[in-house]
Parts: structure tokens; sequence; C-alpha cells
């Protein structure tokens, strides 16, 4: 019973340059290269053994890339959340506390939406083996963009897994970057950076500064290599989570 990875070169957000595919028994998580060469890359290290479900964590284009050329390939079922906005065919919908076998053991479904409608984390049933998605990464950051990306769920996402990790084990296989051994450690100071991060906005806003952009600028000040356009995204979200909760 393992959790197996291949990273595959995606579109994805730098410092990022990779997302991993997971394999679990005849389950295969998150098929993500649109490039044909990391397709042929991925379906050698599948071949002798192919899989009979892709499941999806979401629906970003950097985890879905190579899904129909592998079920081209092999007929696998796609499945996924409902909520997850696919440009092709989904074969199964899977809810909140759906259990998937693999032959390798069992995948339960968690949803955990905030930074896509529909986000999954599959946990490897008695394993403390998680595949997290884009709920924390282990290179690069996570962005939520709204309005799909809702802080407040992201927060209640990140806090339901890691006290879950906590009781079961929480070792973490993000999308980007190597294994979390202690991923309810990560979830946590995501959830403390965030609020240190909402704690800043409210300040900017108290001086008066109002719009996302200017707040991204005072309050993203200094970091190299800054990306204003998703730091304001990132503002908004805090912006749209502190007028939910009236302040
Ligand atoms: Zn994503």
């Amino acid at each position: 019973m393992s959790v197996q990875v291949l990273a595959l070169r995606t579109p994805t957000l730098l410092p990022a340059t990779h997302t991993n595919c997971y394999r679990v028994g005849d389950v295969v998580v998150d098929p993500a290269s649109p490039y044909e060469e990391e397709q042929e890359r991925l379906w050698s290290w599948l071949e002798k053994n192919p899989p009979r479900r892709i499941l999806l964590t979401h629906h970003h284009g950097d985890h879905i890339g190579g899904v129909e050329d592998l079920r081209r390939r092999c007929g696998a079922r796609v499945a996924a959340h409902r909520d997850a906005r696919l440009p092709f065919v989904v074969d199964d919908f899977l809810e909140d506390g759906d259990r998937v076998e693999t032959g390798a053991g069992v995948l339960i479904c968690h949803h955990t939406p905030g930074h896509a409608d529909g986000h999954f984390v599959f946990e490897l049933e008695g394993s403390g083996d998680w595949i997290v998605g884009d709920l924390v990464a282990s290179v690069g950051t996570i962005v939520l963009v709204p309005p799909e990306g809702k802080l407040g769920l992201y927060l209640e996402s990140l806090e339901r897994v890691a006290q879950q990790g906590e009781s079961r084990g929480g070792r973490f296989f993000p999308a980007h970057g190597d294994p979390i051994a202690d991923g309810p450690a990560l979830a946590r100071m995501y959830i403390q950076h965030r609020h240190m991060r909402t704690g800043q906005v409210r300040a900017a806003l108290a001086e008066g500064i109002e719009d996302a952009w200017g707040i991204a600028e005072r309050i993203y000040a200094g970091i190299p290599g800054v990306n204003l356009h998703y730091a304001s995204a990132q503002v908004e979200t805090h912006l749209s989570w502190l007028r939910d909760q009236g302040g």
C-alpha cells in the first residue's frame, strides 16, 4: 500500500514548473500535463499496469492536461467532484466521504473547496498518507483567485484536514513539490499566515487604502519577485472574507 509519484512538466505557476501525478493501485490522480512528450513519459510509467480510474483533485489546467490522452490510451474512467468545471466528460461524480477501492487500499474523498470549487483531498485509508492537490504546496504558494478562490472555505478546508491528519497521521503529497512529513503543521502555518495577511489588510483599510492593488503594493512590498497581479487577487479574497464577516 503506497503512493507512487511521477512529476510532470506543466504550464503551472512559477516557481513551480511541474505537477505531481500520483498512482495508488489501479488509480491515477491528476494526469496533469498537456505536453505530448510528458504524456508519453506518463504512459511509459503506467502501461505495464494500466490504471482503471483517473481521479481529479480539481479542474485547474495544470492538473488535467493529460486526462483525455490517458483515457484514450487505456479507457480508464474519469471521476471528479460535481462542482469541478471540466472541459470533458466525467464518468463518475464523487462526493465528500466517498471511498474509492484501488486494489492497494481505499482512497477516501475529502471535499476541500476554497482554492477551487470541487477540490478534493484523497486520504489513503489507514496509512496516514494524503494526496492533497493544491491545498498546500512544498514549492511555491497556493493562490486564491476570486471569484472562485474563497478564503473562508479555504481556511475551513485547511483546518479540517489538519485536524484529521493530526489524529490519523499526516504525510501530505502535494501537487507541487516533495512530500511533506508533517502536513498538519504546514496547514496550520498556512492558516496563521492567512490570518497575518488579513490583519495587514485590515491595517491598510484603517489607513484609508481601499483598493486591492494599493493594499497589495503596501503589504507585499519588499518581497522579491512578487507578482502584483496575483498579490492583489489574494487581497481581494481577504477583502471579500472581511465583508462576509461584516468587518
Ligand atoms: Zn489549482
